[in-house]
């Protein structure tokens, strides 16, 4: 029997999105549930995938026959003829893959019209200049998609014939005029091509079908599908669907439009959505005319509206999901064009999930499965600060929100090289198109002057979570000139300009912005979240202040304190100097003593603040020589200071400007004045000491040298201070009637001997301080495992530690033998591009190397220690896919970011669920 490529909407099967493209076995779901979609059938993407491989780009055989009696089935619902001069079926080519990818791919529209079926269709319609409007729009897309001529010369006759009539917009435009402008439009083809335009329906239909097959692999797809990591697995080839054409474009009676069954920037439940009467729906996206908001559809045409809303009904209780849907009013008659999932920001995928749980139509693991994680990040965009006193010089409309500030550029080339350069940049265009998609990649917002919230604009920076202002009016752009007039201003490009995407405001310069807050729905969704997961989420934080934030964003610990950051801070700094370079063990003891009280305050900072979530601190880890200055600065200082002493013999002294030298200034308004040679020689004497302190510490390869623990050992008294300040700041709390839960981690280990001399020091300091306190300590004592060795030897570690942490930034730079400082900006991204490796092992976990690594020291530790807790606070902790191999190992918890929490905690109840049987389905 010869293979199906072609289906009829009644006979698809509407679950089968990879064979029939997501339009597609949607178009043949609505029909089966009995929504008015106009007739019409699918090509498969099998036939797609046929024709792009066969290298003569031959249809398969069968396809054109079977297309041939899908066509005679269409002719039969309609009573309309494709290519009869009487009653002529028109009918749109449309693609359509498995994923969502608005505007990448091409269609076509009023097929089937030749001078013949254009005069049956002025005939059939009583509608002469409907007809033209109709073949102008067909042979210019079908010139541009299907014989690859440009748009200028069309729109250079367009733009003579409207300037000609006098009239600003094409509605103004009377039959004569279109019909002139039709000639035109044959001819620019003739003359681009070669050859007359084609007049056969069926000879035009072969060659739109194939020309959408093409489009599959256009540069704005495979860029689309790049950036948005949308695999064959996902979508492979595009469907086409062949629809019988109906008209919003018949006269008053007729509108074509879009709509959301709930608000997609806000997710509230109400049907949002726009119109325009008399139009086409390519007119409605691509922003030619500013469309009416559909509440206004309830007065113009109440009875449609009605319809309308009944149809959001249905197609939302049949989908459980939002839907964006199209449809086209024919002469009062209402049509279903195409439903998909809504795309949405995160604020409205979390709204949404919240309530449609809440009505029954999903349930609270569906809830949690159709957001991807990443989308969070989204809510968690600055907002410009409600106290700022810009004025805004201009208006649009709110089309995705976020706030964004950047350099204005006028195209998307232009943004795309000065994005990869790293400067922020705002698009400014009066409309954009699909081809600008390296544009958006490339800006943190966009700006058009036209358009509406449905326009192209405002649908992909949604989509993608960028701020976007559509359609302000206001605004004037001289794309050439590379300019936008507002008014009296005048925005050049490189100008600093902001954008606010959440009121459709735009300002001169960068406007101060604050840090967005929880909603109350993502608090519930997050709740639900943490009682489907099996990982706890912590996060690394280092200060109170940043143990705070983490607790605002749901953090259930600290999985990492790096004890290091605290000795940076400026106050600190020379002390630990001091300390590194004391001569002797009572002079690193001196200074010791002095870091003591500040490290106990710190522990207690974050004590208080976590109370009573554990908090894991890690003791020292990085080589000392990194809190010291170069060799090469110390050089040059000493011989600043030399040069000194020997020019300033004689004069008067000060010493603030002594100190300040010795601190590594040279230009303080006091130091030509300094006069005294014994200060400036003792400020010598220290830089020397300091220096040969750097030249005695230097190592070729200091992140494999004298660091973590190896420091511990060498320099007991580091460790021994550390500790106490720990355990002493717990004594204390635990006197002030807190309960707090410290765990002491130790770093770089790579044998069982290292962290019993730890736990030697660390029963010894105990037992002092629980004399001293009149207290009982609970704590922890574990290990980090970022060596290769100690994961080999986790068995034997396990005996000492009650607890691991992966490092796996370490942990993959001793796999991979890729130093983590360089790798990323050497070698990596050519890695990347060439497919050597398909991730930056930096950032997603390298689950068959270091993840295998993880995996074994999982099992061996718990075969020791069978309640072994374990966790990772290396970056990968708050990577989604990352954490869903944590899952699968049998991690405790994940440690990462502050501002990472949110989305680890999703991340955990999905790979919980996932692992339970379900899958996500909104994406962005
Ligand atoms: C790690 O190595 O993964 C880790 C968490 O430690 P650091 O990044 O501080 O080396
Ligand atoms: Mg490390």
């Amino acid at each position: 029997m010869e293979k199906t490529f072609v289906y009829a909407f009644e006979e698809g099967d509407g679950r089968n999105k990879m064979l029939l493209g997501g339009k597609g076995a949607n178009l043949c779901e609505m029909t089966q549930i009995g929504l008015n979609v106009p007739p019409g059938f699918v090509i498969s993407t099998e036939a797609c995938l046929a024709y792009l491989a066969d290298p003569n780009r031959e249809l398969p055989a069968g396809v054109m026959d079977q297309v041939r009696m899908h066509v005679t089935g269409l002719e039969r619902k309609t009573g309309k003829t494709l290519g009869g001069a009487d009653n002529p079926l028109l009918v749109s080519v449309r693609s359509g893959s498995a994923m969502s990818m608005p505007g990448m791919m091409d269609t076509i529209l009023n097929l089937g019209l030749n001078r013949a079926t254009l005069e049956g269709l002025i005939r059939q319609t009583g509608n002469e200049r409907f007809a033209y409007d109709a073949y102008r729009r067909f042979i210019q897309l079908f010139g541009k998609v299907a014989l690859g001529v440009a748009d200028e010369p069309f729109d250079e006759v367009f733009e003579a014939a409207k300037q000609s009539a006098g009239v600003k917009l094409d509605v103004g435009l009377s039959a004569r005029d279109l019909e002139g402008i039709c000639g035109q439009f044959l001819e620019v083809v003739e003359r681009a091509t070669g050859a007359p335009f084609p007049d056969d329906p069926h000879a035009q239909l072969e060659i739109a079908i194939k020309a959408v097959f093409n489009s599959w692999m256009g540069k704005r797809a495979v860029d689309y599908r790049r950036e948005f990591h949308i695999t064959p697995a996902m979508a492979n080839g595009t469907a086409v669907n062949v629809v019988t054409m109906v008209f919003g474009n018949m006269g008053e009676d007729s509108a074509t439009g879009v709509g959301f069954t709930r608000y997609p920037d806000t997710g509230e439940n109400r049907m949002f959505g726009e119109y325009l009467v008399n139009a086409q729906g390519e007119d409605v996206v691509a922003g030619i005319r500013t469309p009416r908001p559909i509440d206004a559809l309830a007065e113009e045409m109440p009875e449609l509206h009605r319809q309308l809303v009944e149809l959001r009904d249905k197609l939302e209780s049949h989908y459980r999901e939002v839907q964006d849907f199209e449809f086209t009013i024919e002469k009062g008659v209402l049509y279903c064009l195409q439903t998909r999932n809504g795309k949405m920001n995160a604020q409205a995928l979390v709204r949404t999930s919240v309530e449609m749980a809440n009505e029954g139509l999903i349930d609270r693991r569906q809830a949690l499965l159709r957001i991807q994680p990443q989308a969070l990040e989204q809510m968690l965009f600055p907002r410009l600060a409600p106290m700022a006193s810009h004025r805004p010089i201009a208006r649009g409309l709110p089309a995705s929100p976020g706030a964004a500030a950047g350099r204005a550029v006028f195209d998307a080339d232009r943004a795309e090289q000065l994005g990869r350069g790293g400067q922020p940049v705002i698009l400014v265009r009066e409309e954009t198109k699909p081809e600008d998609i390296h544009g958006f990649f490339a800006s943190r917002g966009i700006l058009t002057s036209r358009g509406g919230k449905t326009s192209h604009a405002a649908v992909v920076a949604r989509g993608m979570g960028k701020p976007c202002v559509a359609g302000a009016e206001g605004i004037h752009v001289d794309v050439r000139m590379r300019q936008a007039f507002v008014g009296e201003h005048t925005i050049r490009e490189g100008d600093l300009i902001t954008l606010d995407g959440t009121t459709g405001e735009v300002y001169l310069g960068e406007v101060p912005m604050i840090e967005a807050e929880f909603s109350p729905e993502l608090d519930t969704l997050l709740g639900w979240a943490d009682a489907a997961a099996g990982l706890r989420v912590m996060a690394n934080a280092d200060t109170p202040e940043d143990a705070e934030r983490a607790l605002r964003y749901g953090a259930m610990g600290i999985g990492l304190c790096r004890t290091e950051r605290m000795f940076n801070a400026t106050e600190r700094l020379p002390t630990v100097i001091e300390m590194i370079v004391a001569e002797s063990p009572a002079d690193r003891q001196h200074a010791l003593d002095k870091l003591l009280p500040m490290q106990r305050e710190d522990f207690r900072g974050l004590f208080r603040a976590m109370a009573p979530r554990p908090v894991t601190i890690r003791l020292l880890d990085p080589p000392i020589h990194e809190f010291l200055p170069s060799e090469q600065q110390l050089v040059e200082e000493i011989d600043r200071l030399r040069h000194l002493r020997d020019t300033v013999q004689g004069m008067n002294i000060l010493s603030d400007a002594v100190e300040f030298i010795y601190r590594g200034g040279t230009d303080h308004p006091s130091v030509a004045r300094l006069a005294d040679p014994r200060l400036v020689e003792e400020a010598i004497d220290k830089k020397e000491t300091m220096l040969r302190k750097v030249r005695a510490l230097h190592e070729v390869n200091p992140m494999l040298g004298h660091r973590g623990v190896r420091l511990g050992l060498t320099f007991p008294e580091i460790y021994t201070m550390q500790i106490r300040a720990i355990l002493e700041a717990a004594a204390e709390c635990l006197q002030e009637g807190l309960e707090v839960h410290p765990e002491i981690m130790v770093p770089q280990v790579c044998t069982v001997q290292e962290l019993k001399r730890v736990k030697d020091l660390v029963s010894f300091i105990r037992t002092d301080v629980e004399e001293r306190y009149g207290v009982r300590l609970a704590f922890r004592f574990g290990s980090m495992l970022e060596v290769v060795r100690a994961c080999m030897r986790a068995g034997s570690l396990a005996e000492e530690a009650e607890f691991f942490s992966f490092g796996t930034n370490d942990l993959t730079q001793a796999a991979f033998s890729f130093s983590r400082e360089d790798a990323e900006n050497k070698f990596l991204p050519m890695y990347n591009e060439h497919g050597i490796l398909q991730d930056n092992p930096f950032e997603v976990l390298d689950v068959k190397g270091v993840g295998r690594l993880m995996e074994l020291a999982v099992e061996w530790g718990r075969a020791t220690r069978p309640d072994m807790k374990v966790g990772i606070c290396g970056e990968h902790g708050g990577h989604p896919a990352s954490i869903a191999f944590c899952h699968r190992v049998g991690l405790t918890y994940v440690s990462c970011s502050a501002p990472r929490v949110p989305i680890a905690r999703l991340a955990a109840a999905q790979a919980a669920l996932d692992a339970a049987g379900g899958t996500g389905t909104q994406s962005l």
